[in-house]
């Protein structure tokens, strides 16, 4: 039901594009409040009159109050800070998703330059920690909140030439099964949403592609000729879904591919 989002406020890290964008765009129709994070301030704005628009459309009373804070989830300092970013009557945070992540290149062990190493699990898996401890305190002090983290079918399947993506995404599965079950016997929900298939490809078409193929457009587009791909709006509807289903109710964990993959 959705206007159990009415008046929510939702934090959504990479919120400048792909799933994050949608999902901000979609809570904001819901009747929900959006603080929209990531580091690209120029998409954020965009992204935040998006979210302007799709709440004037909604026609709806509640909700309609939006924040983009440009901030790099994998530096602590700046998640540290978060609050001085955002604006009083938006701190008392209900849902938090988080989004933020990224693959970069095919290379096989012992090709893998250490930056990348250390950027991927810096966004992937560190960041993700940072922003839940910070929420989770709160969620704890309040006994109310919402977890949703993006994990991925790269948290369940390792695939030859990803073994520092999928090592990312176990430990976004790991700790999030961790954080359900300390939770459990509590109001605060934890969830993993875990898109897919088809590895090579990454089967949402986002710029997901883009940043693995390091910026070449014309292959991370070849790569989805003739599938069918999910997009970003698919993932966030199940985003919402999750995060409107009745106060009992935890999705914990949800798989999802297009129609033609398994
Ligand atoms: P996009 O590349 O389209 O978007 C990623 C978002 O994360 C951008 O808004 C980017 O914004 C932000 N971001 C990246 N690094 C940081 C950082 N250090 N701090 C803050 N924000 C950051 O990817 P998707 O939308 O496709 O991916 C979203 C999530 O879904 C990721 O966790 C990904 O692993 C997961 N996923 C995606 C799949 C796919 O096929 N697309 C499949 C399975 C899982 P900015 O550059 O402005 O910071």
């Amino acid at each position: 039901n959705a206007s159990r989002l009415l008046g929510k406020t939702v934090l959504v890290t990479g919120a400048s594009g792909g799933i994050g964008a949608a999902t901000a765009v979609l809570f904001a129709k819901g009747g929900a409040n959006v603080i929209l994070l990531a580091r690209r301030a120029d998409a954020l704005a965009k992204v935040t009159e998006a979210c302007v628009d799709a709440h004037k459309q909604s026609g709806l009373q509640q909700g309609g109050k939006f924040a983009s804070v440009q901030l790099d989830v994998s530096d602590l300092d700046q998640v540290t800070a978060l609050w001085s970013k955002v604006p009083q009557e938006l701190r008392d945070v209900d849902i938090l998703v988080n989004n933020a992540g990224f693959v970069l290149g095919f290379e096989h062990v012992g090709e893998i330059s250490q930056a990348d190493i250390e950027a991927m699990f810096k966004t992937n898996v560190y960041g993700l920690i940072s922003v839940t401890q910070l929420l989770v305190k709160d969620f704890k002090a309040k006994q109310s909140g919402h977890v949703i983290n993006l994990g991925s079918i790269a948290g369940r399947e390792p695939y030859a030439g990803g073994s520092i993506y999928t090592a990312t995404k176990h430990a976004v599965n790991a700790f999030t099964g961790s954080l359900l079950r300390e939770l459990v016997n509590t109001p605060i929900r934890v969830t993993e949403i875990q898109p897919g298939k088809c590895i090579l490809a990454s089967m949402v078409e986002t710029e997901f592609s883009i940043v693995r193929y390091r910026g070449d457009e014309q292959a991370a587009k070849k790569v989805y000729e003739g599938l069918d791909p999910l997009t970003a709006e698919d993932i966030a509807e199940e985003i919402v879904w999750a995060a409107s289903r009745p106060p009992h109710v935890n999705i914990a964990e949800t798989l999802i591919f297009p129609v033609n993959q398994a």
